[in-house]
């Protein structure tokens, strides 16, 4: 029973759950086995006009509330880790900054097509020397005439298998530090951009990790993004949007570790009865249960936070760090509920288990969003 959905986000969530089961499930093993980047899903997902699910319908998107999103992003990530990602970092990622913070030309050439599904986006901010620490980033942005000269490394580039678009931060002024940072929109066909490696992963092994190579790549001033040196404020702001699309993929692959425990210690017999007969088999489930509608919760309450209009920071980041450290304790559950059978790739619970373990750490590792939690709590008290 869920008592804090509307009608139409009832409605919303069952569509999603009869498109899912049909069309992104029965592939999702296939494209983690195969590690290749589900192109046909992002199209069936612009088909459900999925790709832009917050940015307004002028703009090209389906104009839902945040809400909506975290249900969309459940409900994906429920059946593929990599197919909510991939859709998570064009909507949160990508489009939401546009939004936010794009010209009028720039939302007409670039947004539209995103939300519509028509173009495919990355946010390309780490780099080898600057993970956790974004302001330490090398990359350089030299103007020159009516263009910008990019030059420098992005690393783990989620969708830079195949983005048309990348979003990404580099310095105009390197003794500036964060101040000197700006966001540019980068067009992959712009003369000198490359996609260099992409990367073998744990888990979500689809999601087209790539590095982005810069090489005086020509980027013209009119796609500098908001105005310049306020790119890392850019950064953060979108990846508080960000941080509850993780949470609410976090809480999909939770949902999906309990939907297999019950359907496999049920099946299961041992010592002459079904598995879920034994306690500690029931234990096990009623944690995960427990923990899974907590996280939904806390991802619910960070999304309406964010339709607020004001600063959510700290919802965001409490939503993200239970979500995913649950998600990780549940299919650490789960495999032990299918004892070897959790260990072998005949069964999804083992993908669920390796794609859980990235939520803990991109948009923000787990020590981050501490961070951000205790410095809020320290400034503000507990909300
Ligand atoms: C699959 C995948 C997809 C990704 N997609 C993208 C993407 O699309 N775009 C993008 O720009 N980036 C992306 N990333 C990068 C991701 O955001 C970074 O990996 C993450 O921010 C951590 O940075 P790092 O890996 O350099 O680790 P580091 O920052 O080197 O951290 C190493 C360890 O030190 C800890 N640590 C660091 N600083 C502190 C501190 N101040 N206090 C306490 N502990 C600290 C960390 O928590 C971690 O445990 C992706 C990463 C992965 C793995």
């Amino acid at each position: 029973m869920n008592l804090l959905l509307s009608e139409e986000q009832k409605l919303l969530q069952q569509t999603l759950r009869t498109f899912v089961d049909k069309e992104i499930r029965p592939h999702a093993a296939e494209i983690d086995r195969e590690r290749r980047f589900p192109v046909e899903n992002v199209r069936r997902c612009a088909d459900m006009s999925l790709m832009g699910i917050m940015v307004p319908q002028e703009h090209g998107g389906s104009g839902m509330d945040a809400l909506s999103y975290t249900i969309v992003i459940e409900e994906l990530s429920r059946a593929c880790a990599t197919t909510g990602v991939i859709v998570s970092v064009n909507n949160s990622l990508v489009c939401a900054p546009l939004l936010a913070y794009g010209s009028k030309e720039q939302k007409e050439k670039y947004l539209k097509p995103l939300a519509a599904g028509e173009m495919l986006g990355c946010f390309a901010l780490t780099e080898p020397n600057a993970g956790s620490d974004a302001a330490a980033l090398r990359t350089r942005a030299e103007k020159k005439g009516r263009d910008y000269l990019l030059s420098g490394n992005k690393v783990f580039v989620t969708n830079g298998t195949a983005a048309d678009v990348a979003l990404v931060f580099a310095s105009t002024d390197l003794s500036k530090k964060h101040k000197g940072i700006s966001a540019f929109i980068v067009e992959s066909g712009f003369p000198g951009f490359r996609r260099g490696r992409e990367e073998r992963k744990l888990g979500i092994t689809a999601s087209g990790s790539r590095e982005i190579v810069l090489d005086r790549c020509q980027v013209p001033a009119a796609n500098l993004l908001g105005a310049e040196g306020e790119g890392l404020k850019i950064a953060l702001s979108t990846l508080d949007g960000g941080r509850v699309g993780i949470a609410a993929q976090a809480v999909g692959i939770a949902q999906a570790v309990l939907d297999e425990g019950i359907r496999y210690s049920q099946q299961r017999v041992q010592f002459g009865k079904p598995i879920s007969e034994f306690q500690a088999i029931q234990w096990m489930l009623a944690d995960i249960a427990t923990e899974t509608e907590a996280a939904r919760l806390l991802t619910y309450r960070a999304a309406r936070a964010e339709e607020s209009q004001q600063r959510y920071s700290y919802e965001a980041s409490v939503a993200k760090l239970f979500a995913s450290e649950t998600a990780m304790r549940a299919a650490t559950k789960g495999v032990q509920i299918l004892g070897g059978y959790g260990y072998v790739s005949d069964y999804p619970m083992e993908r669920y288990f390796r794609d859980a373990k990235v939520t803990e750490i991109y948009e923000g590792t787990s020590e981050i969003q501490r961070l951000v939690i205790a410095e809020h709590v320290l400034k503000d008290g507990a909300s």
